[in-house]
């Protein structure tokens, strides 16, 4: 066996291909999403109430989001999910959404550009 050393490829820096997207009409605020999210991304927006008279989930911290799908997978009303990157754009620079329909980090690079 040889005792060469093999090279360490690194590996390149993970690219986030996909985006948080909130429909804060479809949210009950049942918290499951808050609760369970590893990195405590998720909270409540106590200043604003949807159709359905709850206060819906938004990002407090989006850039600590690790796309890790927990939400998604644990949300009753399918409020929150990810979704592919250049479609959410596309979608969110054309004003194609619904009402409500928060993508955090887009609204976070919007904000640092102002
Ligand atoms: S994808 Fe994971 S880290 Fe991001 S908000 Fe959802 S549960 Fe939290
Ligand atoms: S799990 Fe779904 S319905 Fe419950 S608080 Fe989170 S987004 Fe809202």
């Amino acid at each position: 066996m040889s005792s060469a050393r093999k090279p360490i490829t690194p590996k390149p820096p993970r690219r986030r291909e996909r985006v948080l997207v909130i429909l804060q009409e479809q949210c009950k605020e049942c918290g499951l999403c808050v609760e369970f999210c590893p990195k405590n991304v998720l909270c409540f927006d106590m200043s604003k109430y949807n159709r359905k008279g709850y206060h819906p989930v938004t990002a407090c911290d989006i850039e600590a989001c690790v796309n890790c799908e927990f939400c998604e997978r644990i949300c009753p009303d399918m409020a929150i999910f990810l979704s592919d990157k250049d479609e959410a754009r596309e979608a969110y620079e054309k004003g194609n959404l619904e009402e409500n329909t928060l993508i955090p980090e887009f609204e976070l690079e919007e904000s640092e550009e102002e």
